[in-house]
């Protein structure tokens, strides 16, 4: 099994041992469906990736795993994490690289910015994704996969843990103002949990 197999069900593990608190944190802040969304998600994303050949490159895995985001979820976050793993495949041919990983963010923020046009400070998953495109960037040429998902994991966080003292501008968190402010948002912190793979 290729290493971005074992990153992608690690991540779905991580998500479905969060199930209960992501949900608790849409329910504050939103409609309460994320956790049921991600955790939809990344079930079809198990049985996609075992039905992949064992010669699936790393590209494939990703690209898979898009395709079940984009295709078969549900809510804002499914497109838009879907946006962010079509970049990780497209940057990622037949293994993952460092360098692959800070052009698939790059380009995977992008996108995401592009379609729901928020900024860092919003309250969304850019909070935690764009400080994770910059710590991966800021690693230069030569850095080893682990590392790059180590610095992107750790700014992730703390770009998540930024979200909870302050209002949504975007998505329907923003519908209640200063009911999501001690709130985390639930797409920052499962942004954390992707790139987490000490977790
Ligand atoms: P919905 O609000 O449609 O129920 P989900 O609950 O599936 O969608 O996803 C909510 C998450 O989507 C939020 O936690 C936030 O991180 C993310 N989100 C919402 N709107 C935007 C946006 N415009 N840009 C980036 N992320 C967003
Ligand atoms: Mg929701
Ligand atoms: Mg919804």
């Amino acid at each position: 099994m290729s290493t971005t197999s074992e990153w992608i069900l690690g991540f779905a593990d991580r998500a479905l041992a969060a199930e209960a608190r992501l949900t608790s944190y849409d329910q504050a802040a939103g409609d309460g469906d994320f956790g049921g969304n991600i955790a939809g998600a990344v079930k079809l994303v198990q049985t996609e990736l075992a039905g992949l050949p064992t010669a699936a490159s790393a590209g494939d895995v990703l690209s898979a795993t898009a395709a079940v985001f984009l295709d078969r979820v549900g809510g804002t976050s499914g497109p838009l994490f879907g946006l962010l793993f079509q970049a990780l495949a497209k940057s990622t041919g037949t293994e993952l690289t460092a360098d692959a990983l800070v052009e698939g963010i790059a380009a995977g923020l992008a996108a995401i910015q592009r379609v729901g046009e928020a900024e860092v400070g919003d309250k969304t998953l850019v909070d935690a994704l764009s400080p994770a495109a910059d710590a991966v960037r800021a690693l230069g040429p030569g850095a080893s996969l682990p590392e790059a998902l180590k610095a992107a994991a750790a700014a992730a966080e703390k770009g998540a843990r930024s979200t909870e003292g302050i209002r949504a501008r975007r998505g329907r968190a923003s519908y209640v103002g200063d009911h999501a402010v001690g709130v985390p948002d639930p797409g920052a912190v499962t942004i954390a949990l992707l790139f987490d793979t000490a977790g």
